[in-house]
C-alpha cells in the first residue's frame, strides 16, 4: 500500500479505536448497540446522534473495504492481500448487509423521524440579502437521506433475494462467455481486447481482416447471448412485478433512486441527441472519410487516426505525468492545485503500470480519513492524460466533502460524480500544452471532443433499446432485433455495413451494461451534458465557473440532483434547447483545432 496511517478527519465517537473491522465478532456488538439505541432515542437530537454514530460505523467499514481493495489491486501477486479482501467479501459483508437493512427499517418506522426531517439544511454562507430575495422555505437537512433509505426499505421483497442470486449467475455466464472469446490471428491466439489495437493500424486491409475475424467470432456466440438475455428479461420482469411495478423499467428507475428525472425525460433526451447531435456526428464521419480518402466508411475505419499519424506520446515517466498534471491544476485553480499536491504528499497515488498490478484505473475514497486515492496503469499514452484529469476530478469531489459528517452525504449520485470528473477533463485540456507542442495539443483536444460527441448517440441506442425491451413484454427475438435496427438507423450515422448486416443487428451483444448493469448508461450522458455546461461557463467566466463547480462539489450528495447541477451552473435538462448551444460550442472549437 503506497500510503501509511492517514490523519483522521474526526476522532471516533462510537466505534472503538481498537476494533478490527475485518472481524465480524467485533463488528456485531456495534450493530446490536445501534439497534437497542434506536428504541431509546427520545428526541430528534438523540435520533440524529444515532444516525451520526451509524454513519461513523459505515465510514469505518467502508474504509476497511477500500483499504483491502487497494492493497489487493496494487499487489495482485500478494496472496495475503487477496485473502484479506476475500475474507471481507465472504465473511463480513454478507453479515453486515441484513444488519444494515434492519437499521434502515428501524429508521423508517421511527416515531421521531418526522421530527428529524424538520431540521433545516445548513444555509449556504452568503452576505445578507434583502428579505424578498431570500429562499422561501428552509430545506430539510435529511430530505435526501430519508428518501433514499425509505426507497430502499420499500422496494425490498424477500422473494426477490433468490431471483437476484439467479440474475447474478446469469450475468456471470455472460461474462464467462464473452471472456472466453478468442481468435487465431497472425499466428497466435488473441483475446478480442488484444485485437482492438489492429483497428488502429494504418493498413486498411489488415484492419478489415482483423475486424472480420472478430465479427465472425462474436457471431458464433450470438444465439447464446440471446438466450442468456431472454432469461434475464424474464427474471427482471418477475423482480419488478414482485415489487409492485408494471415493468422492469419503472422498477429500475426507482431502484436507482431516480427521483429527479423520469423515463419520459430520457426519451426526450434521445430525441434531442437525434436532432442536435447526429448532424455533428455525420460531419465528423464525413471529415474522417475524406481524410482517409475513402468512398464509404466501413466499421473497421472508425478507430484509426484519420491522418495516419503515430500515437501521441505525452510523457515517458510517471513522475513527469504527475508534475505536468500538477502544472495544469496550478493553472486551472489554486485550491484544486493544493488538493492535488496533498494527494502527492500523502502518497495517495499509485499510477504506474507494473507487473503484479490489476488493470484499469479508479478513484477510491478512504471514507473515514475522508481522503481520495487514485489508481491507474499509466504507460505514456494520451489516454493516461485523460484518465489522470478524470480521476483527479473525482478526487477533488471527495476532498470537497471532507467537512460533511454524514457518510451518505460525502458521496453524490453517479450523474453528478461524473460531472466532477468529466468537467476536469475539459477544464484541464485547456492547458494540455503542459504535455504537448501546440499542434499535438490541438490533436489531443480534437480527439477528446470528437469522443464526447460520438458517445451520445451510442448512449442513446443503449438506453432507448432497454426502454423498448422492458416495456414490450412478451416480444419475440425478431421484434427485438427490429427495434434495435431502428435505433441503429437513427443513431448509427453514415457507416456502411454491407455484407455484415447480421453483425450490425447483433452489435449490442458486446455492450456489457445491457446484460449486467441494466439501465445504467444514461447517467454518463446526463453527466457529460453537465460537464459541457461547466466548460461552456468557464469560457464565459472562468472564475465564476470554477467557484460554482467547487461549491457544487462541496454539497456531496446532500441535495437532490437538480440542485447539485444548478449549484454547478448547469441546467439539468436533457432537451434540445440545452444541447444545441453546447454542441455549437464544441463544433466551433473543433473547427479551430
Ligand atoms: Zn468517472
Amino acid at each position: 500500500m503506497p500510503f501509511g496511517k492517514l490523519p483522521a478527519a474526526k476522532p471516533r465517537a462510537f466505534v472503538p479505536e481498537t476494533a478490527d473491522l475485518g472481524d465480524w465478532p467485533q463488528i456485531a456488538p456495534l450493530f446490536d448497540e445501534l439497534k437497542a439505541r434506536a428504541a431509546q432515542a427520545k428526541s430528534a437530537a438523540e435520533l440524529e446522534r444515532w444516525l451520526l454514530d451509524w454513519s461513523e460505523l459505515n465510514a469505518a467499514l467502508d474504509e476497511e473495504s477500500s483499504r483491502r481493495y487497494i492493497a489487493m489491486t496494487c499487489h495482485t501477486d500478494n496472496a495475503e492481500a487477496e485473502k484479506a479482501f476475500l475474507h471481507l467479501v465472504e465473511h463480513v459483508e454478507p453479515q453486515v448487509k441484513p444488519r444494515q437493512f434492519e437499521l434502515e427499517q428501524l429508521y423508517v418506522a421511527h416515531p421521531l423521524r418526522a421530527e428529524l426531517l424538520k431540521a433545516a439544511a445548513p444555509a449556504a454562507k452568503r452576505k445578507a440579502v434583502a428579505p424578498s430575495r431570500r429562499k422561501p422555505a428552509a430545506k430539510s437537512r435529511y430530505e435526501v437521506f430519508d428518501r433514499n433509505v425509505k426507497n430502499h426499505v420499500e422496494l425490498y421483497r424477500a422473494e426477490n433475494v433468490a431471483l437476484e442470486t439467479e440474475e447474478a449467475k446469469l450475468c456471470q455466464q455472460y461474462q464467462k462467455l464473452i471472456g472466453a472469446q478468442t481468435v487465431n490471428f497472425r499466428g497466435g491466439e488473441k483475446t478480442l481486447v488484444q485485437m482492438g489495437r489492429y483497428l488502429e493500424e494504418p493498413d486498411r486491409a489488415l484492419r478489415q481482416e482483423a475486424w472480420e475475424v472478430v465479427a465472425q467470432r462474436r457471431l458464433q456466440d450470438a444465439d447464446k447471448c440471446e438466450e442468456i438475455f431472454e432469461a434475464l428479461i424474464q427474471l427482471r420482469t418477475r423482480i419488478a412485478r414482485n415489487a409492485g411495478f408494471e415493468n422492469y423499467r419503472d422498477y429500475a428507475f426507482r431502484q436507482k433512486g431516480r427521483f429527479d428525472y423520469t423515463p419520459a425525460d430520457c426519451v426526450k433526451f434521445h430525441g434531442a441527441i437525434e436532432s442536435e447531435i447526429m448532424p455533428a456526428v455525420r460531419q465528423i464521419q464525413a471529415e474522417r472519410r475524406e481524410q482517409l480518402k475513402l468512398e464509404k466508411l466501413r466499421p473497421w475505419d472508425l478507430a484509426v487516426d484519420p491522418q495516419n499519424r503515430p500515437p501521441l506520446k505525452p510523457f515517458a515517466e510517471v513522475d513527469e505525468m504527475v508534475a505536468r498534471a500538477q502544472k495544469i491544476f496550478d493553472r486551472v485553480d489554486g485550491e484544486l492545485a493544493t488538493g492535488f499536491r496533498q494527494l502527492r504528499e500523502l502518497k495517495l497515488l499509485d499510477l504506474e503500470n507494473r507487473k503484479g498490478k490489476a488493470p484499469g484505473g479508479y478513484q477510491s475514497t478512504l471514507a473515514e480519513a475522508r481522503v481520495p486515492f487514485i489508481f491507474m496503469n499509466a504507460v505514456g499514452v494520451q489516454r493516461d492524460v485523460e484518465t489522470i484529469l478524470h480521476e483527479s476530478g473525482h478526487a477533488f469531489h471527495a476532498q470537497a466533502t471532507r467537512r460533511e459528517d454524514l457518510h451518505a452525504y460525502r458521496e453524490a449520485p453517479i450523474e453528478f460524480c461524473e460531472v466532477a470528473s468529466m468537467s476536469m477533463e475539459l477544464l484541464g485540456n485547456e492547458f494540455i500544452e503542459e504535455f504537448y507542442a501546440p499542434a499535438e495539443a490541438n490533436r489531443a483536444r480534437k480527439t477528446h471532443l470528437e469522443g464526447i460527441i460520438g458517445f451520445f448517440p451510442w448512449m442513446a441506442v443503449v438506453d432507448a433499446f432497454q426502454h423498448w425491451i422492458y416495456t414490450h413484454a412478451g416480444h419475440t427475438r425478431q421484434e427485438r432485433q427490429a427495434a434495435y435496427l431502428e435505433l441503429m438507423d437513427r443513431f448509427g450515422g453514415d457507416v456502411d455495413w454491407t455484407g455484415w448486416e447480421q453483425m450490425r443487428a447483433n452489435s449490442w451483444h458486446r455492450q456489457l451494461h445491457i446484460f449486467i448493469h441494466p439501465f445504467y448508461y444514461v447517467e454518463c450522458g446526463i453527466a457529460q451534458l453537465g460537464a459541457l455546461e461547466v466548460w461552456a461557463n468557464s469560457r464565459r467566466n472562468r472564475t465564476k465557473a470554477l467557484k460554482d463547480y467547487k461549491k457544487a462539489l462541496a454539497l456531496g450528495g446532500s441535495r437532490p440532483l437538480p440542485e447539485l447541477f444548478h449549484a454547478a451552473g448547469c441546467s439539468f435538462e436533457f432537451a434540445a434547447g440545452t444541447i444545441k448551444p453546447l454542441i455549437e460550442l464544441a463544433g466551433s472549437e473543433l473547427k479551430k483545432l
